[in-house]
């Protein structure tokens, strides 16, 4: 088994992301209750083997769209900004009524990009988001979509995710996406793509790979997963791409079992 597969056995601290196009059905737009529930439980349960996990989840502004009816996302900053408002409340909801049936205690906490690189304010997330685990909850992490606009504004939770897995020193960043990890061309045009196990550089190859478009619901596609990878694995973090469909996917590959791509940690410089 390859050191990165190995890392992700043996990893305590582990964060995890979720799209929109996981949490959501793709003709719909509606919350996909199925699997956001098989989600909480396999993380109620990691909880549960002795794992502290970091839950960064995406949605707010899908969910505030289905509680309103609206079927195309609105054009305008503020609109966007009251449906993440309206959609947070009733994501969490859902969250905290699935964490709580498995026996788990949550934390929202609303990031912006100020909160991950000024030093003052990085402190304070740290501090928070350690006291959560320190009382054996588990934090539940977006970027504050109602407030964070223009230059304090990440855009899209896999950087954010990314930006505190390196922030909370994580062994691990795990992104659940609507594919099984990164191919070597596009799989839904070309047949004879491949996936990939493991990334061990991230060059120019990889980023064409990549590609650039995000699905109907998500923000980012691939091309901002590997951005992720790059900082993340810069910052010591081992990060992994997995399919969020794939019921047991998550306790699959925290055993050791080849899901999804693996991008290995760069062993941090002396
Ligand atoms: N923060 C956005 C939301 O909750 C999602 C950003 C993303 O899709 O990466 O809707």
């Amino acid at each position: 088994m390859s050191t990165a597969r190995e890392n992700l056995k043996t990893a305590r601290r582990i964060v995890i992301k979720v799209g929109t196009s996981t949490l959501a059905h793709a003709d719909t737009g509606k919350l996909n209750l199925y699997r956001i529930e098989h989600l909480i439980r396999e993380i109620a349960d990691l909880h549960n083997a002795g794992k502290e996990i970091i839950f960064v989840s995406s949605g707010a502004i899908a969910a505030g769209m289905n509680k309103l009816g609206i079927k195309v996302k609105p054009q305008t900053i503020p609109e966007n900004q009251a449906l993440a408002a309206i959609g947070q409340g009733v994501l969490m909801h859902i969250y905290e009524k699935f964490f709580a049936e498995y026996g788990q205690t949550m934390g929202q906490v609303l990031l912006t990009k100020e909160n991950a690189v000024d030093e003052h304010a990085r402190t304070n997330s740290r501090n928070a988001l350690c006291s959560i685990l320190n009382m054996g909850a588990i934090p539940v992490i977006n970027e504050n979509d109602a407030v964070g606009v223009d230059e304090i504004r990440i855009g899209d939770n896999d950087n954010l995710s990314a930006m505190v897995a390196a922030m909370m020193n994580a062994e691990v960043l795990i992104i659940l996406s609507d594919i099984d990890g990164l191919y070597n061309g596009n799989p839904k045009v070309d047949k004879s793509a491949r996936l990939l196990d493991e990334v061990a550089a991230i060059d120019s190859e990889v980023e064409r790979m990549a590609g650039g478009a995000g699905t109907k619901l998500g923000t980012g596609g691939m091309f901002t997963k590997i951005q992720a990878a790059k900082l993340a694995t810069s910052n010591g973090v081992t990060m992994l791409i997995i399919n969020g469909a794939t019921v047991g996917n998550l306790r699959r590959a925290l055993s050791g079992e080849n899901v999804g791509t693996v991008f290995p940690r760069k062993e941090a410089c002396l």
